[in-house]
């Protein structure tokens, strides 16, 4: 095992006594008091009209898709440097997600590339605000209307993040989170999908609640899901997000000292670019050439340190590379980039420990 993980937890609030209190009060599927109260407030604090807890990120985005009236035939814009989980998302749908490359100071979705990407069959765009970096939103927004297009914040990574001031997933027609457990707001496993249109949250509900009609019992009228948060999760998360601008403001501590070590290095850390908050899900670095990436992260974890491979451009996965397109920029940040541990609870000396393991393994 690691010395120092690239991710962990941090539960040291309420999140005991909150699932006690689901045990002890034998509601501990997905009806109970927390589930409400943890999308009440998680509404309240992205200051978003409605808000539903899901059982995963993976499923909130399939949820969201779904929503949205999005299906066979239909395409969907998808920056290629993402988690899998966005682009899968849409092949659940029967849509086809059609990849963008990203641009090379923010990592975010190119909108110049989104425009050259539209066609006639295009549904949608996707926006993932990577690694807690906010995309365009303004451009984005902009180009969706004059297209006549939805517009997807995927925000899994980034809880926290802020647009012009404003928290990111109120941009959009509607907005997915992830809590897994090395999400900066964990439930174990959950998500969260938000909206501001009152439609489109009616019909996220009642595609998560298995298609059940609102006038009669046990009446289905379309096919929906199990896509259900339990009680314990939100229990969770309310005390999680009790704690959110702890947590957030330990990250952001995190990725300035991070950034101070690394001044006048080779590795450069992923920058906050524009009118934004990056909220710093990971601290990200490019080293200076591709082939010494490996060898780097083989040093780091021969001196106990957990480190991850920025995502791999998912255009150049073998199920999705049947037409197999460069996408130049998300595959020199995919070959040279590296996620450093970014945990809430790492130390001041660890992070000093991480740099100077760093600085040496250029030697
Ligand atoms: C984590 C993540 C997801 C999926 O969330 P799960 O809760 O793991 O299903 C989706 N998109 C992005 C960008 C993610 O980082």
């Amino acid at each position: 095992m690691y010395k120092i993980p690239v991710y962990q937890p941090s539960l040291s609030g309420n999140e005991k006594k909150y699932v006690n209190d689901c045990l002890d009060s034998n509601w501990i599927s997905s009806k109970g008091k927390y589930v409400s109260l943890f999308e009440k407030e998680f509404a309240s604090y992205i200051n978003i009209k409605y808000a539903t807890g899901v059982c995963n990120g993976t499923v909130a985005l399939h949820l969201a898709l779904s929503a949205l009236g999005i299906g066979h035939g239909d395409e969907v814009i998808v920056p290629t440097l993402t988690y899998i989980a966005s682009v899968n998302s849409i092949v659940y749908t029967g849509a086809t997600p059609v990849f963008v490359d990203s641009l090379s100071d923010t990592w975010q979705i190119d909108p110049q590339e989104v425009i050259k990407s539209i066609t006639p069959r295009t549904k949608a765009i996707m926006a993932v605000h990577l690694y807690g970096h906010p995309c365009e939103m303004s451009v984005l927004q902009e180009i969706a209307d004059e297209h006549r297009l939805f517009l997807i914040e995927d925000c899994a990574e980034a809880i926290g993040s802020q647009y012009q001031s404003q928290h990111v997933g109120i941009f959009g027609d509607i907005a997915t989170f992830s809590f897994y457990g090395n999400k900066t707001l964990t439930t174990g496993e959950g998500g969260m999908v938000i909206t501001n249109d009152k439609t489109i949250f009616e019909r996220t509900i009642h595609l998560k609640g298995q298609g059940l009609a609102k006038y009669r019992e046990y009446w289905h009228d379309i096919i929906g899901y199990n896509y259900r948060m339990t009680n314990i999760c939100a229990a969770i998360g309310l005390a999680q997000l009790e704690r959110i601008d702890e947590i957030l403001l330990k990250k952001r501590k995190i990725a300035d000292l991070y950034k101070e070590l690394l001044q006048n290095t080779e590795f450069k850390v992923h920058p906050e670019i524009g009118d934004v908050h990056h909220s710093y899900w990971m601290v990200s670095i490019l080293v200076s050439q591709a082939s010494q990436r490996d060898r780097i992260r083989q040093n780091l974890a021969q001196a106990g340190i957990e480190t991850r491979p920025v995502f791999y451009p998912v255009h150049t996965m073998p199920m999705y590379s049947h037409k197999y397109q460069r996408h130049k920029v998300a595959e020199d940040i995919g070959w040279r980039g590296i996620n450093l541990p970014s945990f809430p609870d790492l130390t001041e000396q660890e992070i000093v420990y991480i740099c100077d393991c760093l600085k040496n393994s250029l030697i």
